[in-house]
């Protein structure tokens, strides 16, 4: 694996001349074979991890019921554009510019949404115990984040709820025979973020 440069600033901290790329082919079981790119700021530490299919892939998403713990051990591939959402518990996460892409499992999905949640309850906690009066508000919010933990923690073990990948670059998928890929409709298409500026590198340059 040998780092190339990348001739233009850092997007994060503009440093110019400290942007490396490196990318090695690999194979993920039914993912298939795939360049996996890591753009990396030696300035500022920033980096981002992609992979791109060696098959065009058409804008998509995937959807899976998580109506059985067997589901949490399925094997998901989350690129750096894609949007994870959790429509029953009102949860998203969007690609934003620390957007990363990884190679997971649902499980390891559903923890990432736990440290987001346990994150939003220290500040909770925090609050409550400044304020001398009771607040409602923060007991409220309390309680609702407990209840989001809780239903994670079931999840398909008493607690079933849905978890969906949208991809605008088609780089994603989850990993499982019950899962349901679809086409994005062109009203997700218009609304969906894709994540770090794409001017880094396109699949088109690492597949040329
Ligand atoms: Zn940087």
């Amino acid at each position: 694996m040998e780092e190339q440069p990348v001739n233009i600033p850092c997007p994060i901290c503009s440093t110019e001349g400290q942007l490396g790329m490196v990318a090695n082919v690999d194979e993920i079981p039914y993912f298939g074979e795939h360049t996996q790119v890591t753009v990396l700021c030696h300035a500022c530490g920033w980096r981002q991890t992609d992979f791109i299919p060696a098959e065009g892939k058409k804008a998509g998403a995937w959807k899976l019921v998580l109506d059985d713990t067997k589901k949490l051990r399925s094997r998901v591939v989350r690129s750096s554009s894609c949007t994870v959402r959790i429509k029953e518990l009102d949860l998203e996460v969007m690609p934003g510019t620390n957007s990363t892409g990884y190679v997971s499992n649902v499980e390891g999905v559903l923890n990432r949404f736990v440290d987001i949640i346990n994150m939003v309850r220290r500040d909770v906690e925090r609050d409550l115990e400044t304020d001398t009066e009771e607040n409602e508000e923060l007991l409220k919010a309390r309680a609702t984040l407990d209840s989001l933990l809780s239903s994670i923690e079931n999840a398909g073990d008493g607690s079933t709820f849905t978890l969906e990948f949208l991809d605008p670059h088609g780089h994603s998928m989850i990993l499982d025979e019950d899962a349901v890929e679809r086409e994005l409709t062109e009203e997700e298409l218009v609304e969906l973020p894709v994540g770090p500026d794409p001017a880094v590198f396109s699949s088109d340059d690492v597949n040329a």
